[in-house]
């Protein structure tokens, strides 16, 4: 299967433009040092976890080792400033983030590269390029209770944590809940927490949130999220057809609501009571 087009994939031809038009505004800096010297301290230097030769790139004496530093700051070059990101503090997030740790080892090797990538439970972690436009679409400036709705591996739910203050990410499939949860706790980021549940009904326990994110093709967009949201809140989610979606940004403003579309995209389907139906009834569940 191409997962290229698959959870973040996107339209080449239809993204940049409005990209450039949409998003071209920037948050002014300001946060760059203090969320270098936070990943500076938590990850010294970033470790080969996948096993291959045990030795890594850590002490200077394993020269096979891949420099995933090195990997992502090109990532970060070719496929987020080239295309159009200009927010200093999603670009930081992103020079910072080590995705290398978010993926299943086999995938390791890979973890920088233009797509997104299996998980496990059949999702995909989403392609870096999508995970950057779609935190740029929020204009997230700091103080922010962020609504994520599909953790998946957790990977999302960190960059988001370095641009907001309080992250609430929901996923439905067990499994995954458990380790997103473990693995954002064990890489130090606090401000992250994974639920287990159906969020296409939101999590109103810490509603209402400034900020959400859908991370999974919705049919229509859920009505307990646009209820949730804050005063000038922003949501983004990706709506259509299960095989193709246009990104959409919705904002409560002064009671009313507004949406905009952003590109067209393509994601798994968000499952659940405002989603689409669960296929396991008589299908292949694994
Ligand atoms: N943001 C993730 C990738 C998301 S893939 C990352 O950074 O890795 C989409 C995720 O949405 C999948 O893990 C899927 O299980 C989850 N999902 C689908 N329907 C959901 C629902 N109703 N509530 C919560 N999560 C859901």
């Amino acid at each position: 299967m191409d997962f290229a087009r698959w959870n973040g994939g996107f339209a080449y031809g239809s993204v940049k433009p409005i990209i450039h038009r949409e998003l071209g505004h920037s948050a002014s800096g300001g946060l760059s040092k203090r969320v270098r010297h936070f990943i500076h301290r938590r990850f010294p230097r970033d470790s080969f976890v996948s096993g291959g030769n045990g030795s890594g790139n850590g002490n200077g004496s394993a020269p096979t080792g891949p420099n995933f530093e090195a990997e992502r700051r090109a990532m970060v070059a070719r496929q987020i400033r080239h295309r159009g990101i200009r927010s200093p503090r999603v670009i930081d997030a992103m020079e910072t983030v080590p995705r290398h740790l978010f993926v299943p080892p086999e995938h390791t090797p890979a973890a920088y590269a233009d797509s997104p990538l299996p998980i496990g439970e059949g999702q995909t972690i989403s392609q870096p390029y999508m995970v950057a436009a779609m935190a740029e679409a929020l204009s997230l400036e700091g103080p922010e209770r962020l609504l994520e709705v599909g953790a998946g591996s957790g990977y999302q739910a960190a960059v988001l944590s370095r641009l907001a203050r309080e992250v609430i990410a929901v996923e439905t499939q067990p499994a995954l809940a458990d380790t997103s949860r473990e693995r954002l706790a064990r890489l130090g980021f606090a401000n992250a927490r994974v639920e287990q549940g159906d969020g296409s009904l939101g999590w109103p326990a810490d509603a209402p949130y400034d900020a959400i994110l859908v991370a999974a093709g919705a049919p229509a967009v859920p009505q307990p999220l646009v209820d949730q949201l804050a005063e000038g809140g922003r949501l983004v989610i990706p709506v259509g057809p299960a095989d193709h979606q246009e990104l959409v940004r919705v904002t409560k403003k002064e009671g009313k609501i507004i949406r905009e579309a952003l590109f067209a995209c393509r994601f798994v389907p968000l499952i659940g009571s405002h989603g689409w139906p669960s296929p396991s009834a008589g299908s292949t569940e694994t």
